[in-house]
């Protein structure tokens, strides 16, 4: 199929971008990697009357860094921030989702900022957000800049907190301590796939007994949900005397799966028990090997 027929700009700046944005009165679409919005076109799932085409914004791309969080610009390509070995070192657990999503050709045009603003399910991006406690950078041409936790973003499958006239410009990932526990697992029925469930977080360990823990799943419910039960069970309790399943049982209380084509939920359900009691158990046994 073709696309619907569309206007097209490139602004060069962000300025020129979220002018047109408030301009179209809502008929606007942005096109960052084009990895899930051109399918979108092509099947007229999307029929925009504009394409605001980002890839030509200065200062759209990069990542920085300060002592206790990392900028990503939302332009940034999937491929590039996986390949980046201090964003590895600063961010392990958002790199460990990131080398999930989709595949090296899709990372290679696909952007940070695309993945964590469509809001899909089942993505792995949204829900490290969530896990990590990120907030992200929005920009309007009448409202300037705000920035909203990744938690309060997201309200159901494709629904998120952005009006029609913003442009995510960055997100901003709090640095956790660097002995910080590395919690991911994903089941998906091919490599690449979106996960069918899906856990990503991390739980640091201080003084023997756990002192944070941010922990979300995917494709367990219409967002990223966090896993607050297992969150507050964990908090206080010595690393060694973890029960690992009766932890899980509290975090897969928290979800709301949804039956479609691939599984059902008590499918997602029985299955998440086991991701979550095994994949906390070896995080912690990292730990104890270390
Ligand atoms: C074969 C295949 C497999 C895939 N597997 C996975 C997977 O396993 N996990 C996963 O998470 N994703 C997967 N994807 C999707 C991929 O990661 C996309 O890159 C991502 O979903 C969207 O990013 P993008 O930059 O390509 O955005 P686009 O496709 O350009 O845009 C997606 C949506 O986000 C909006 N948008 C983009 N940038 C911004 C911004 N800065 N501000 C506001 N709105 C914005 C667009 O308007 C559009 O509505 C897969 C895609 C393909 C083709």
């Amino acid at each position: 199929m073709k696309a619907a027929p569309f206007d097209y700009v490139a602004p060069g700046s962000v300025a020129e971008a979220l002018d047109t944005l408030a301009e179209a009165g809502g008929g606007a679409t942005l096109l960052a990697g084009g990895q899930t919005l051109m399918p979108l076109l092509a099947l007229r799932m999307s029929q925009p009357f504009i394409i605001v085409d980002i890839n030509r914004i200065e200062g759209i791309r990069g990542i920085g860094h300060t002592a206790d969080s990392t900028r990503i610009a939302a332009g940034t390509r999937q491929a590039v921030a996986l390949a980046d070995p201090q964003l590895g070192a600063a961010q392990p657990v958002f790199i460990r989702a990131l080398g999930h999503v989709g595949h090296h050709q899709t990372r290679n045009r696909g952007t940070i900022g695309g993945s964590v603003s469509l809001g899909e399910p089942a993505a792995e991006m949204p829900a490290a957000a969530v896990a990590l406690g990120a907030e992200i950078e929005i920009h309007s041409r009448d409202r300037g800049m705000r920035r909203v936790r990744a938690e309060d973003f997201y309200f159901g499958p494709y629904m998120t907190a952005l009006e029609p006239d913003e442009l995510v410009t960055a997100i901003h990932y709090p640095r956790w301590p660097a002995d910080t526990l590395t919690v991911f697992r994903e089941v998906a029925q091919r490599p690449g796939d979106f996960a069918l469930v899906g856990l990503v977080g991390a739980v640091h360990v201080a003084n023997g007994k756990v002192a944070r823990a941010g922990l979300a799943w995917f494709g367990m419910g219409p967002t990223p949900i966090r896993a607050r039960q297992a969150e507050a069970a964990l908090l206080g309790t010595a690393a060694g005397s973890i029960d690992c399943r009766a932890i899980a049982e509290l975090a897969v209380a928290d979800t709301a799966p949804f039956d479609d084509s691939h599984a059902t939920s008590h499918y997602r359900r029985s299955v998440g028990r086991r991701v979550f009691a095994r994949t906390l158990d070896e995080a912690l046994k990292t730990r104890q090997a270390a």
